[in-house]
Order: C-alpha cells, then structure tokens, then sequence
C-alpha cells in the first residue's frame, strides 16, 4: 500500500483479499514511510500518519495483517516478498513512484500485480498518449467512466493474520517520529485538516447536503467557504475517487456536473499529463507554443521582482496575493481560484519564467498539504500556457493567459477574503 491509504474502495486491496481466498492464504498489507520526501514536512506526515492509523484499525477489524517498516520501498518490499505467494500494488503516476514500481517487478521472485485504485477511468484505457487539453481528454473518460464508477468487491478473509506493526513505529513519540521524517522544519505539526478516511467520508457528506447546490456558482469565489476539501485526502489516497463521484453522481443538478468536472476530468488530465510527460516538474513539461511566447517576452522589464523569502513571508505589495499565501501556510490549502492567481503573479514577479517555475513549485510543495500531487504539477502548468489557448499577446506574459486584482475585485468581494486571511490564528 503506498498511493492509495485507505482500507475501504481501495481496488488493490479488495483484489489481493480474493486473491488469498482462492490460494487459501491471508493478506499481508505493507507500508513504508519513506523519509525526507522531496520538500514534505510534518505537516504533511502527520497528516499521512492519521491516515495509517485508521488504517491499521479497520484492517484489524477484517482479520489482514498489516506491517509499517521506515525506509524506500524497493529493498524493504524485494525482502518480504520472498516467502509471498502473490505481490499486489497500486498505481502511482509520479515519476518516483514508478520507478520502484518498476525496479521491484524485476526483482521479486512471485508474481506482482498493479491495480489502479486512485482514478476513476485507468490511465491507459482513457488514453494512450498526452492529451492538449480537457477538451481532447473529456469524451475520451466519459466514454468509459460509468463502467468504472462501482465499487470494488467485497470479500471477508477465509485466513486471517494477525501479524501487526511489530517495529512498533506507530506507537512511538509522534513528535519525535515526525521530526525524524521530515528534514523541513515546520511552525505546527497538524493543519487545519485531521487525516484519515473518516474525516474524508465526513466532509464528503458535509459537502453533498450543504455545498453541491451551489458548488457550481460559488465554487470560484474566494471568500465563501463552498468547496469540498477533499484534495488532500485524495492525494494520500485517504478516499477512492471512485467513492466521491458516485456519491455525487447521484445529484443530477449543475453543482454535481461541475465538481465532475473538476474532480473526474481535471483530476485525471493531471494524471494523464504526469504519466506522459517525462518533464512534468519543469517548464520544459509545458507546451510548446507557450514556452516560446514566454522566451520572446524573457526580457521585457518587470514591474516587480521578489525575492523567495519575500514570497515565502507574503511581502508583497499585492494584498490578494499576500493572503493567498497566508491562507496556504497558515491552513495548509489555498483556495482553487487563487491557487491560479498566486502561480500567474510568481511568473509576473521572477527574473525568468524557469525561475517563477521552480520558486513556484517550491512553494506548492512545501506547504500545500496536497502538495506533490499531479493536480499540483499540472495546475503550475496551466499558469504558464499548459492545456490552455494562447491569448491577447502582453508584456512577460506572452501569449499566455493574464490574470489581475481587478478581475477578482469584478468578480469577488476580496476585502471579505483578505479579511479572513489577516484573522486566521
Ligand atoms: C497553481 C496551482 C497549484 C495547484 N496545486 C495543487 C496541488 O498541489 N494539489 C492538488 O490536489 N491540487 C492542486 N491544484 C488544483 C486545485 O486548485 C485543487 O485541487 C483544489 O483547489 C483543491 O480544493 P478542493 O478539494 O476543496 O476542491 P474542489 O473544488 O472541492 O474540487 C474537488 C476535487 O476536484 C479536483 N480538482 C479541483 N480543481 C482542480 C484543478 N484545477 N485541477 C485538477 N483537479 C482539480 C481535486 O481533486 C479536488 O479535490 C492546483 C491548482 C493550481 C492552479
């Protein structure tokens, strides 16, 4: 177990349980904490680390043995699986991720099997190839979603196993654990947000009853509070994506169409562009009639340039920007639409669009608590002209999309927003 931590909708799982039964053998589940992950700090395994917890719990309950070891999973896995009948995974679309993946099928002597539980529609079956953009990738998923959209089967084990953490490293000081884990410091170690598949089912329910009527008309506004907040639950794999849109599928109103698209389409044109494109995490990743326009326009004077640590410490004249940054590290999420503000304003900010790319995502990664995350690589992207039309040609920008404060200020009442940002404890 590694992309997808849950015990409940999770196909690999499920997959490895009817295995077993038909060998007559029980269910070992392994997970491995991988320290020093590229810019993840404590937050981030705190939160993981409630995940795992539950984890632990509900597989008791169901008689699977369950194992939690520290170190990458290539040596750790390769050892175990000697004395395995069968080796079952799940998918990761990251490059690291894959390349273990890839390094432990030629290692093990069993037979090893990758089940993808963290998309609706399986990567390859939606596509073969990258795709532009959402329009090329939209009919392509629909066409196979409903097939998709049910749960798992459910079996109970015919041999349980009680085999447990028996390295005891879920009991330990969780303080001392973390700081282990993470070489990053960070001021707190828990978010605004408890991990685990509970609070994950419980804002689901929260979201459907109260938010998804107006999802579609309030889903962009930067001051109300009318989003899901499932993406980090959906980046540890807390909760199947399966399971979010067949609750909301159910709605058949303009909410339920737009989070659809957001959670199905979007979220899976991500997946698409990290599996695809072997330089995802640098603006080499992102088109090549944007990367062009912004070559052209690398020399024209900026208004403003920031250092990191004045980003970093929301020091700049622009007060959206400013709260935008205090929203993400202050509660570990930034709202959607100033998610594609904020990454607009690094690239006006920055001596260079490389540069712009690499503080951005820097940023991202180190204190979204969905950091590292497809939707993460593809959404800086789409700030610099990925899965996007080139438009009205500007200064810096190029070719590529512009955004403003008096488009939000149009739209938004952003004194509300930067308001509640400056409370926030
Ligand atoms: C510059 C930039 C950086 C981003 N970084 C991340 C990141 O690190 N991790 C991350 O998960 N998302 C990222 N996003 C995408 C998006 O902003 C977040 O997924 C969304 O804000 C999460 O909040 P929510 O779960 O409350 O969203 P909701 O509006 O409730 O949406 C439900 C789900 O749909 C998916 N989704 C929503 N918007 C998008 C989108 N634009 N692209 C792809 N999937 C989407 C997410 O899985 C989300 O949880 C980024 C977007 C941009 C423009």
């Amino acid at each position: 177990m590694h992309a997808s931590q849950r015990a409940e909708d999770n196909h690999a799982l499920e997959y490895a349980v009817i295995s077993a039964n038909a060998l007559r053998l029980p269910v070992l589940v392994l997970f491995c904490i991988i320290p020093s992950l590229p810019f993840a700090t404590g937050l981030h395994y705190a939160f993981m680390l409630e995940g795992i917890d539950e984890v632990k719990r509900s597989l008791a309950n169901r008689g699977i043995g369950f194992i939690v070891r520290k170190g990458e999973p290539e040596g750790i896995v390769t050892a175990l699986s000697e004395d395995a009948a069968l080796l079952v995974t799940d998918a990761d679309y990251v490059r690291s991720g894959k390349a273990w993946r890839e390094r432990i099928s030629s290692s093990v002597t069993c037979p090893m099997v990758m089940v993808e539980t963290n998309v609706v529609v399986p990567l390859g079956v939606t596509s073969q190839k990258e795709e532009y953009s959402a329009a090329t990738i939209r009919p392509k998923i629909w066409k196979h979603a409903l097939t998709y959209l049910v749960a798992p089967h459910h079996e109970e084990v015919t041999i349980t196993s009680s085999e447990r953490d028996e390295t005891g490293l879920l009991q330990k000081d969780r303080r001392l654990l973390l700081r282990t884990l993470a070489k990053t410091r960070t001021r707190q170690l828990s978010s605004t947000f408890k991990g685990g598949t509970s609070v994950a089912q419980r804002l689901l329910s929260e979201f459907v009853e109260q938010k998804l009527p107006t999802y579609a008309s309030l889903r962009n506004d930067p001051a109300e509070d009318s989003v899901s907040h499932l993406s980090s639950y959906l980046h540890f794999g807390q909760i199947s994506p399966v399971t979010v849109a067949s609750t909301v599928l159910g709605h058949q109103t303009e909410g339920a169409d737009a989070f659809l698209e957001e959670l199905v389409v979007r979220r899976e044109l991500a997946m698409n562009y990290v599996h695809y494109n072997s330089n995802y995490d640098t603006l080499m990743g992102v088109s090549s009639w944007a990367r062009a326009t912004l070559e052209d326009h690398a020399d024209d004077r900026r208004e403003h340039i920031y250092s990191y640590d004045e980003l970093e410490n929301a020091r700049t004249h622009d007060s959206y920007w400013n709260a935008a940054q205090k929203e993400m590290v202050n509660t570990g999420k930034m709202h959607g639409y100033m998610r594609m503000y904020w990454g607009k304003k690094i690239l006006e900010w920055s001596e260079t669009p490389a540069d712009a790319y690499s503080r951005a995502l820097e940023l991202n990664n180190r204190y979204e608590l969905d950091g590292r995350d497809p939707n993460g690589y593809a959404g800086l992207a789409w700030c610099f002209g990925n899965h996007d039309r080139p438009w009205k040609e500007r200064p810096v920008f190029g070719k590529v999309r512009y955004m403003n404060d008096r488009g939000l200020e149009r739209k938004f009442d952003m004194s509300r927003y930067v308001e509640r940002m400056e409370t926030h404890p």
